[in-house]
């Protein structure tokens, strides 16, 4: 334990003398004085841990002197050395808080006992605050964790700070938006009216030094502090108090925390600055978590606006398609049969590429519906083989256009299920049309469908180009494409995946892909029975 600083008073000599020499040749450091006036002076010149100190003395008593040096030195352990031994005196030294007593005369050991003992229950005492001090960091922490809403955020941290310390008042003030000043944000209890405090001149300048040395500024004693603030300081009738800067990175502060206390003479413990200043470390960084939250969730909320603007354009657009869309292409039909020769080739062209118009209007409507939830299902008992077959004879032309081969698999034990026969048309007939078109000349595709449990799963497979690991959720959203849309030599919009996962999950089934660049890819799609 020695190496503690030992602050010796008692205006007999040779009692000063045996009580130095006796602790220093333990390894404590002493400073003798010679009264109680005495004491407290060095007291304010530099901290001691131990105060031993004789009861009468000429000028300042003993029990006087401790008193006094308590009020801006709480943790001084006090060790009283007395001739009088009266029970008064005892109890009167008691009540103040001393820990430990040697009565004269006394032996070296006995004076060595009673310093030690008085350090060592210091010792544990500040164990016991530094524990205590633990829990209102958890508290915290639990509360940081589960807040993203900054103005309750910032009140829980005023007043966990207040109570921490055991302050009468706690306050927070961040900077403003321009970062020019500081304004206060929360105060504890919530019912103190701070603003001219926080507004002053004085004020704002100490802070901003505070912010930006990253200092702790410690006023244990009204006295004791002669920067500014004194007048505002017994305006409010503040005794002492703490400003602890808060910042996330150094260069980057964000305001202050302040606690206050208004009795004279309650300094605050030596262990509160550190407890403060953990404390703030931790309110800063929910605090900018808390604002980051803020700005995602405006940034998407925003997003979520475009993105309704965008589906509403989308819808408007191709509600407006449909009507000329369906005039051209029964002209286009009623030509195509009348002409012969090139003129009904080209009126044939035309009617493909009508078609080819109206599928993606009604991709753009099916999407809409999906996202405003406006889609429903219509089950009925049906065969999945059935289903794949009319699929399969609808797109074969346009394998067989780029020379493909399509294989059709259906486990024997395959059974009816109940789905909605259209809109598994239009899922299986997305995947089959995209194998083909992403499958080069000649390969192969093969369809499957199998019992799984209590599902069918049916799946495309196709020897094309695959899809890097990444993208493989990607390309399930809306207008996502692989291939960039200048450069790009396949048709389509990207709705086709976005229309298959929707139309999927709303029957409560999934979709996936399994796939690696150059070897192809397997969409596969699952109905459950129930
Ligand atoms: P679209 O086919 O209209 O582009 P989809 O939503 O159907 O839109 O598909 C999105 C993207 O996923 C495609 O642009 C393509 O990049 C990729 N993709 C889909 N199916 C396949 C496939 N079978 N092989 C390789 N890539 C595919």
């Amino acid at each position: 334990m020695a190496g503690e600083k030992i602050l010796i008073a008692d205006d007999e000599e040779h009692i000063r003398e045996l009580c130095a020499r006796t602790l220093s040749a333990e390894g404590y450091q002493v400073h003798c004085v010679e009264d109680g006036l005495q004491a407290v002076e060095a007291a304010r010149r530099e901290p001691f841990d131990l105060l031993l100190t004789d009861i009468l003395m000429p000028g300042l008593g003993g029990l006087e002197a401790a008193q006094a040096i308590q009020e801006f030195a709480p943790d001084v352990v006090c060790v009283v050395i007395t001739g009088h031994g009266t029970m008064d005196l005892v109890i009167e030294a008691l009540k103040l808080g001393f820990y430990e007593f040697v009565a004269k005369p006394f032996t070296p050991d006995e004076l060595l006992r009673a310093v030690n003992h008085a350090l060592e229950r210091e010792q544990l005492r500040r164990e016991n605050v530094r524990l205590k001090a633990l829990l209102p960091l958890f508290e915290l922490n639990k509360a940081f964790m589960s807040t993203v809403d900054v103005s309750s955020l910032l009140q829980q941290v005023v007043d966990v700070a207040r109570q921490a310390v055991n302050a009468d008042h706690s306050l927070l003030v961040l900077l403003d938006y321009n970062r020019r000043k500081v304004l206060a944000r929360a105060v504890s209890p919530a019912s103190g009216q701070w603003d001219r405090w926080v507004t002053s001149d004085q004020f704002q300048r100490i802070v901003r030094q505070l912010m930006e040395s990253g200092q702790q500024l410690v006023v244990q004693e009204r006295g004791a502090w002669n920067g500014a603030l004194t007048d505002i300081m017994s305006d409010w009738g503040i005794h002492s108090f703490i400003l602890t800067p808060l910042s996330v990175k150094p260069d980057r502060p964000l305001g202050v925390l302040g606690v206050f206390r208004t009795t004279e003479g309650a300094a605050f413990n030596s262990g509160d600055p550190t407890l403060l200043t953990v404390l703030s470390g931790q309110a800063a960084i929910a605090i900018e978590n808390a604002r980051l939250f803020q700005e995602i969730q405006r940034a998407y909320q925003e997003l979520r606006q475009l993105d309704q603007m965008k589906s509403e354009f989308i819808n408007i657009a191709a509600h407006e398609l449909r009507t000329p869309l369906a005039i051209l292409m029964g002209h286009a039909d009623l030509l195509e049969s009348e002409l012969t020769g090139t003129l009904q080739e080209r009126a044939r062209a035309i009617v493909r590429n009508a078609v080819r118009l109206r599928d993606l209007v009604a991709d753009m409507l099916d999407l809409r519906q999906l996202e405003i939830g406006k889609m429903r299902i219509r089950p009925q008992e049906l065969s999945v083989r059935q289903v794949i077959k009319d699929v399969v004879t609808d797109t074969i032309s346009l394998a067989r256009a780029k020379e493909q081969t399509i294989e059709v698999h259906g486990s024997a034990d395959l059974r009816p299920v109940r789905a909605d026969p259209q809109k598994l048309y239009i899922v299986l007939s997305n995947l089959l049309s995209n194998a083909i078109k992403f499958t080069p000349a000649g390969g192969h595709i093969e369809v499957r469908a199998l019992e799984r449990g209590e599902e069918v799963q049916i799946s495309v497979r196709d020897t094309g180009p695959g899809i890097p690991p990444h993208l493989h959720d990607k390309i399930f959203e809306s207008f996502y494409q692989v291939e960039e849309s200048l450069t790009r030599e396949h048709e389509g919009m990207g709705l086709g995946l976005s229309i298959v996962k929707g139309m999927v999950e709303l029957w409560g089934g999934q979709v996936w892909v399994e796939s690696e660049v150059g070897k192809g890819s397997e969409f596969f799609f699952t109905i459950p029975r129930r």
